[in-house]
Formats: C-alpha cells, structure tokens, sequence
C-alpha cells in the first residue's frame, strides 16, 4: 500500500536560496504550460500529457536553468497542469461560462514535486536528491517501514518552513488485528464528528483555541493594514503561521480519533459517504472580525474543509495497516430508524437524542451507529449465506 511520510526540513542557507529558487523554476513552467493549453484549447485542441512531456525538451533547451534540474521535477509539474484541465473540463460540463484555471502567483504557488525517484537516498536523518540539494537534514519523528520503497517527493514551503512528504510503497503484512472479530458501526457528521455504536463519542477541535484566537487576531491586523505596504507582507507571514497551527491542530486531532477507533475494532462499518447528504457548514461573517477578514480564501479553507471525508480516509488507511478492515453500507433510512425496536421515528434530524416511545434514550450519532453497524452485519451475513448457498448447490450436483 502506499503511505506518505510528511518531515520538516532544516536547509542551510544556500539550500534555502535554491529550494525558493526550484519553486520559482517549477512556478513559470507550470504557467508556460497552461498558457500553451490555453492557446490550444481556444483553437479546439485538446492537448494531453504525453504532449507537454514531448515539447519538454526544447522548453528546457530555451530555459537553460532547468537543464540542471532532473527531469521528475517538470513532470510533476506538467501533472498539475494536466490536472487543473481535467478538472477544468468537468466544470465546463456543468457550466458553460466555467473560469479558466487560474495561472498562479508566489502566494498561490507552494510546492514542488519529484516524480519516479531515482538517485535518492535517505541515510541517517538526511536526505540527498541527484540535481537538486546536497544532504538535506530532515528531523524524522518516526521511521519509514524497513521495505519501504521511494515513489515520490513533495516539497512544500509554507510559513518560511519546508516540509518534505515522502510516498512510499510498502508491503502491509497480512497479521492479525489485536483485537480479532471485533466490530463497530461509525456514525460520521459535522457537528458530532464521529459516534461509535459501542456509546462511544468523539469531539471534533474546539471552534476556540488559543490558535484560532491567535489567527482571528492575525486576519484582523491584516484587514487593516495598507495595501502592498511593507506591514502587510510581514502580517501576512505571521497569518500563514498562525493559519498552520490551526491547520496541525485540527489534523492531529482527526490522527487520534482514527488511530483510536481502528486500534479498537478488527471491523468499522460506515455509511456510503457519497450517497450521504451533510448539511454545508455555515460560514458566520461577524463584524468584530474585521472587514472581509472570515471571507478570505485560506480562512475559510481552515475552518470549511470537510472532515468527515477526510476522517474516513485517515481510517480507511490504519485499519488497512492494523490488519482490520472498513465496509460501506447504504445510508438510506438509517436515521429513520430506532435501534431498540426498529420502528420507524418521526423526529427531526436535528435533534441531539434518540428518544422512542420503547424507551431507547440515546445520543442521536449513537442510534445511527447501532443501525449501522446491524445493516453492514446482516449484509455481511447475507454474503456469507449467498457462498454457503453456491456450495450446497454444487455439492447436490
Ligand atoms: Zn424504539
């Protein structure tokens, strides 16, 4: 399976100077190409990968900075660019009047990749890439799996600070889970970000930490300050960190709800999260916040991300790596329905308890969970009787 190791990185100086210097290489290129395809398009020609790959050449023969660059790294870019027209296309589908993809400024462009690694050792806390640093030192919280096998880099500079994400292919061994036959039913939403059939609830980040305080103070001092004024640049460094605090904290958080759940139950059974309707969290805009402040694009990304998704990504991931494994039933009439007596309720789905005149006084997501986790047993059951059913049929034969 594949997993991916997320380090920070400490450049010297020099490396520093050369990894701004990459991304800015990595920038213009990724600008050249959609300006190329942009051109094409307007003429009717749907350019492909292949294509870029193939004018790649000659581009780098005219940009001689790049020849000093191993080819990977304008193939990950050349893969953005392809992205951006894919998803593009699919805008155009449902809208006619669909934006071109954006080209991207320094504040909109961020990271550079390497594709297909070759040349890339990783040895004692340092990393060293043929064509783009020398010995890079990374501080490795955590070992990468001894079979590990390199796929690709990510760099990444956010807030002055690099980070390095590493892809690797590993084999999961086929072990046991700790806790072998054990299941769960998982309920995800918004504002109860996970319940567990066992009763179990899990919290989502407070809305107010001193992090979130500290960037609702960030976006303000922002607000009020001069346009390209000199203040400006350095407030907008000290949002961007402030914005990654937040941003870290609300990603641990779904780290140890998922670890917590997927080290305790072999089985995790959820609804089909794309047949689920969520309702869309409300964005508030309060005048003490400062004019636009909430409306700005990476504020609004912190706070409207979607996590139950991402939850069940982290999820699905660990219970593959614990030897467990996740099942996806039907979300239909799962929340219509009283787990004790199974006859249907005519509450509104906003209410916070589960109360049935049977007696069945439960947390709402507790009730979901039970229901279930029944659905995804009986369907298991169901598939275990179609085989067993296939058998007996031979065997009469
Ligand atoms: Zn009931």
């Amino acid at each position: 399976m594949f997993l991916q190791y997320k380090f920070p990185i400490e450049p010297s100086r020099a490396q520093h100077a050369r990894l701004a210097s990459i991304l800015q290489l990595q920038r213009n290129l990724y600008n050249d190409a959609l300006q190329n395809r942009r051109t094409a398009f307007q003429r009717g020609v749907h350019l492909t990968y292949e294509d870029d790959t193939k004018s790649l050449p000659a581009y780098r023969m005219a940009n001689r900075q790049h020849t000093a660059l191993p080819w990977g790294i304008n193939n990950w870019t050349l893969r953005c660019v392809d992205t951006a027209m894919a998803k593009y296309r699919d805008r155009l589908r449902a809208n006619p009047n669909a934006g071109f993809p954006r080209f991207r400024s320094e504040d909109r462009w961020r990271s550079f990749g390497v594709h297909g690694v070759r040349g890339c050792v990783i040895a004692d806390g340092y990393l060293t890439v043929d064509g783009i640093v020398g010995k890079l030192r990374m501080r490795m919280h955590r070992p990468l799996p001894a079979d590990a096998r390199l796929t690709r880099l990510t760099f990444t500079r956010r807030a002055r600070q690099w980070h390095v994400a590493i892809l690797v292919d590993c084999k999961v061994g086929d072990q046991e889970h700790k806790k072998p036959g054990s299941a769960c039913g998982l309920d995800l939403g918004i504002e109860q970000l996970a319940s567990l059939s066992d009763g179990s609830l899990f919290d989502d980040t407070p809305r107010k930490t001193t992090q979130s305080s500290a960037l609702r103070r960030a976006y303000r001092a922002l607000a009020r300050c001069q346009k390209d004024s000199r203040r400006r640049k350095k407030l907008r460094e000290r949002q961007d960190r402030a914005s990654q605090r937040v941003i870290n904290l609300r990603s641990t958080r779904l780290h140890q709800i998922s670890a917590a759940i997927t080290n305790r139950f072999e089985t995790i059974v959820v609804e089909d999260l794309a047949l689920k309707q969520f309702p869309r969290p409300t964005r508030t805009r309060r005048p003490s916040d400062g004019a636009g402040a909430i409306a700005t694009r990476e504020n609004g990304q912190v706070l409207a991300e979607p996590r139950p998704k991402r939850l069940l990504e982290m999820i699905r991931y660990k219970a593959e790596k614990a030897g467990g494994k996740v099942v996806v039933v039907d979300p239909r009439h799962i929340t219509q329905t009283c787990n004790a007596c199974g006859s249907p309720t005519s509450e509104s789905n906003d209410a916070d308890r589960h109360i049935c005149a049977c007696g069945a006084d439960v947390p709402r997501g507790t009730n979901n969970a039970i229901n279930i986790l029944a659905r995804g047993l009986s369907a298991h059951a169901a598939a275990l009787g179609r085989r067993v059913g296939k058998v007996l049929s031979n065997a009469s034969v």
